[in-house]
């Protein structure tokens, strides 16, 4: 069985491990079964991705983490040129597929993800390479990103600024939509769960990938909190509640 986990408010918040996450991610891994980080995160590298796991308590590769990012260089060819509005996880994707990464100019593509450093110069730089007519792909449309402190602006707020300068919409790359699902497809296989705290991304996600979903409320989700587009085969308080159910459960 393979198992796509969300990070943020399902493995972790803020980098701090849930309560029972590692131990949970053990036990999926002992009883043989494949595992995946899925996040709509792009910001990252990988690697330092995967290192936070490490630090968290979780063991984790690089080529276990799924970030938007490769959703996102998956939408591009190599050779192209890509001005990026992201972080240097993005870039790194990006160049990975043979793009040629530029921070201003023409670009076939400009590519938008969450980073820090979003300003209206970045904001005007991206716009105007659409409207000369590079095509506008995001890393993912989420809002806000949990932390302990309450959502945060998210990628989706940095990409709407760019749809609304430039006047044209966004491919979306990463959780629920299918660049995403076919890149965790194309590594965990045909059948499987995704676990994650999020109906709108990981739920609708699930049904994108065809795999059956596993609700955790130790995010931004509230018990009774239901989306018709997302439909839930198991919801517990938390990582650690739903690895039991899914290992009874079985293939997805
Ligand atoms: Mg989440």
């Amino acid at each position: 069985m393979a198992v796509a986990l969300d990070l943020d408010g399902t493995v972790w918040l803020a980098g701090q491990p849930l309560p029972g996450a590692p131990d949970a991610v053990r036990r999926l891994r002992d009883t043989g079964h494949a595992v995946a980080f899925v996040t709509n995160n792009s910001s990252a590298r990988r690697v330092e991705v995967a290192a936070a796991l490490d630090r968290a308590g979780i063991a984790a590769t690089a080529d276990e983490v799924v970030t938007s990012g490769v959703a996102t260089a998956s939408l591009v060819r190599a050779g192209e040129t890509v001005l990026v509005c992201g972080g240097p996880g993005l870039t790194e994707e990006l160049e990975a597929v043979g793009a040629r990464t530029v921070r201003d100019g023409d670009a076939d593509v400009v590519a938008v993800g969450y980073h820090r450093d979003f300003d209206y110069e970045r904001m005007r730089i991206a716009a105007r390479a659409v409207r000369r007519g590079a095509r506008l792909v995001g890393s993912n449309a989420d809002a806000t990103y949990p932390t302990p402190d309450g959502p945060l602006p998210g990628a989706g707020a940095i990409l709407a600024s760019v749809v609304t300068a430039a006047g044209v919409p966004a491919q979306v790359a990463g959780k629920p939509h299918e660049p995403m699902a076919r890149v965790v497809r194309s590594r965990l296989g045909p059948h499987g769960w995704v676990v994650g705290d999020r109906l709108d991304t990981d739920g609708r996600f699930a049904v994108a990938l065809g795999y059956r979903f596993a609700l955790v409320l130790s995010g931004v989700t509230a018990a009774g909190d239901r989306d018709p587009a997302a439909p839930v085969d198991v919801v517990g308080d938390d990582l650690a509640s739903v690895v039991g159910d899914l290992l009874r459960a079985g293939p997805g």
